[in-house]
């Protein structure tokens, strides 16, 4: 029936997802049933507060991958990972997840009539992620440890039983996240000088850089970006040359200390001559705070890392340069943390209910 549906679904006019646009770019066939939610084509959104604060005549667009249908950038990967465990005959895949992956998983499996199970660090994964995997219908398992542990655990688990794995260890994950890179240079006409990024894992880091290399070799872009790394400082392995057993950040998404893709992030940013830079939970609820309020854009506190990272590297950007900021997940993954980080002199309670009385609190 799925199946079926997403045939139809390709001769609807308008986006029909990131398979079919990119479709010559990526390892899909003629067998490949296509599972999408017509994730990607995600808004370029011009951020002129932010280039102010960098100054030197820059432009600074951010990309709001927390736009896509499970509200995370994870399901650009997550639509070809589960395409072709469908393809492949599998049942039911697994991954460990801080939050994002496991929402996007459970959504692609079931809508592939496959089983999901995924494995959470117990009392550190956003409400609205968890939310969505609940619902989505996936077994969710908390574990009693961080998220290296339980992506060690699934890596053994998907070893031994009949179940797919899609963390980005799974390589469809990163063939499918690079399309973030074609949409980038499709909307400025040419890959921008700098492409700051958040980096837990390091998949995304990985995957733009090859989605910017393949369109530069296909010559849709006359460039490359330098990559521009950012990791919460108490999450900051790839910074600090060694894994963190106890890794800590507001920016829960971000919270591993021992990064999957942990060498291809590091050639993708030697390549490019990009770098890794480590901003504190300060830094990153600044500029959370900051999109929202200057510029009416709500991400989580691990996709603010990229802009967060940017200000504090400001004196290093060329005059005149593009820049782009992935935001790679949405703010309402996480209203814990915008309503205890939002200043409380905003919100006011115990009112009467009068005209007079909520004038008199307005200042009137
Ligand atoms: C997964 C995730 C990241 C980190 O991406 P990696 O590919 O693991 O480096 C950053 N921000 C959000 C919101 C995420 O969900």
């Amino acid at each position: 029936m799925t199946l079926t549906l997403s045939l139809k679904q390709s001769k609807l006019r308008g986006w029909p997802g990131l398979l079919e646009a990119y479709r010559s770019y990526l390892p899909v066939t003629e067998e490949t049933p296509v599972v999408t939610l017509q994730e990607g084509n995600t808004p370029l959104v011009p951020v002129p507060s932010i280039a102010h604060q960098v100054g030197r005549e820059v432009e600074v667009f951010v990309k709001s991958d927390g736009l896509n249908p499970t509200g995370s950038f994870k399901d650009r990967g997550m639509t070809l990972a589960i395409s072709k465990a469908k393809e492949a005959g599998a049942k039911a895949v697994i991954c460990a997840s801080t939050g994002n992956t496991s929402a996007s998983a459970a959504a692609y499996a079931r809508r592939a009539g496959m089983g999901a199970f995924v494995l959470i660090p117990d009392g550190y994964v956003a409400l609205g992620k968890l939310a969505q995997a609940l619902l989505y219908g996936a077994e969710v398992l908390a574990i009693k440890g961080n998220f290296d542990q339980a992506l060690e655990i699934v890596r053994d688990v998907a070893d031994k039983y009949p179940v797919t794995l899609v963390n980005s260890v799974n390589p469809y994950r990163l063939e499918g996240q690079k399309t973030g890179a074609f949409e980038v240079v499709d909307t400025l006409g040419d890959a921008p000088d700098w492409l700051c990024v958040p980096v837990g894992n390091g998949g995304n880091v990985t995957a733009y850089w090859m989605g910017f290399c393949q369109y530069h070799q296909a010559g849709k872009c006359d460039r490359l970006p330098k990559m521009m790394g950012f990791q919460a400082a108490g999450a900051a392995p790839i910074v600090k040359g060694h894994p963190i057993a106890t890794p800590e950040t507001v920016a829960s998404a971000i919270r591993i200390g021992n990064p999957a893709s942990w060498g291809k992030a590091v050639a993708a940013q030697q390549a490019s001559q990009g770098s890794f830079t480590a901003v504190s939970d300060k830094e990153i609820l600044e500029a959370y705070r900051l999109l929202a309020s200057n510029e009416g854009i709500f991400c989580e506190p691990a996709s603010a890392a990229s802009v967060a990272g940017l200000l504090k590297v400001k004196d290093q950007v060329p005059t005149g340069a593009k820049i782009v900021c992935v935001l790679t997940g949405h703010g309402l993954k996480d209203p814990d943390v915008a309503i205890k980080h939002s200043h409380n002199n905003q919100f006011q309670q115990g009112i009467e209910p009068t005209v007079d009385a909520v004038a008199a609190v307005m200042g009137f």
